[in-house]
């Protein structure tokens, strides 16, 4: 029986306003909607009178004039980015031309996934993919696993978790029970994992490390509160541990290819998501190999063919 994930997705907001959420949390969105944004990017403030501002957004001038014009009272003194897709990190760069603040995240886009060929900045990321990745973002502060940030009068907790990208961090305030998830874990939908940067092995081990903190309420980049998150985690895990089983179904019954197996495990799915889906299939094949449960063609592509390994092997 297919896993029921517990989605929400009703989601009260007006574009291009500040509002409160939470006592000394506020959020604006920007107007970039999409299959991979939901409405579009939710731009959080922490605290009041000094301010953080965790994720930006993307280079939108409207989203990024409203968020300084909403801030002009109050001085932001900090720039959390989560990650460096183009629709949480590159309105940074505005935002600390206007107010000064340094940036704070894991690190770069990952190197080695640029393109030869193009230049920094230049790449769009593949259309029907996800958003791609923002390559001008150098964080002022490299920030990993279980560092703090502290203004005045607020802490985050940094906690990394690869696997939608190998740089994402989630931030914690662990005084009122809160994390900000960036696109870890939303509420409106499954993570995109693409490799090569996407990787299924570490989002399966960031999914467990947020299962075992017990943070009381998420707030992701995308869409409303996950009020009930560790329900929402187990049923991510679950989700995946199903696809991995429907996968290596496929497997069993002779299906070699990425493509003939999003035929199959994908129903019903929007043709706009055909190809992430595919991405997402490879993302557990290549897990697979790594556990020595698959082998392929090199190197894992959409393109190539794979086979199962040991066809009594116990999965977990
Ligand atoms: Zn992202």
């Amino acid at each position: 029986m297919a896993v029921d994930i517990p989605y929400r997705r009703e989601f009260a907001f007006e574009y291009g306003r500040l509002e409160p959420v939470a006592p000394g949390i506020r959020r604006i969105v920007a107007r970039n909607p999409g299959p991979f944004t939901f409405k579009g990017t939710g731009t959080y403030v922490i605290g009041e009178g000094e301010v953080a501002v965790i994720d930006p957004g993307p280079e939108l001038a409207e989203h990024v004039a409203a968020l300084i014009a909403s801030l002009a009272d109050e001085a932001v003194t900090h720039i959390l980015v989560t990650h460096t897709h183009r629709d949480h990190s590159p309105a940074a760069k505005a935002l600390k031309a206007a107010t000064g603040a340094p940036t704070y995240g894991f690190g770069p886009h990952a190197v080695g996934l640029q393109p030869t060929g193009l230049s920094r900045g230049g790449r769009r990321g593949e259309p029907g993919i996800e958003e791609g990745g923002d390559w001008d973002f150098v964080p002022d502060h490299v920030v990993r696993d279980g560092d703090w940030v502290a203004g005045t009068k607020w802490r985050v907790e940094a906690v990394h978790t690869p696997g939608h990208t190998s740089n994402h961090l989630c931030f914690a305030l662990p005084d009122s029970g809160i994390l900000f998830s960036g696109d870890h874990v939303m509420g409106w939908s499954t993570s995109v994992i693409t490799p090569p940067d996407g990787d299924m092995a570490a989002y399966m081990a960031s999914l467990d490390k947020l299962r075992l903190r017990r943070d009381k309420i998420y707030w992701p980049t995308h869409g409303p509160a996950i009020t009930e998150p560790e329900r929402h985690v187990r049923a991510f895990i679950a989700h995946r541990r199903e696809r991995e089983a429907g996968i290596l179904d496929c497997l069993k019954a002779g299906i070699e290819t990425v493509d003939a197996m999003v035929e199959r495990l994908y129903v019903g799915l929007n043709p706009a998501l055909r190809r992430a889906a595919g991405r997402s299939v490879l993302a557990h094949l290549i897990d697979l190999i790594g556990r020595d449960i698959v082998a392929g063609e090199e190197p894992a592509t959409v393109e190539s063919r794979y086979r199962l390994r040991h066809i009594a092997r116990p999965i977990h």
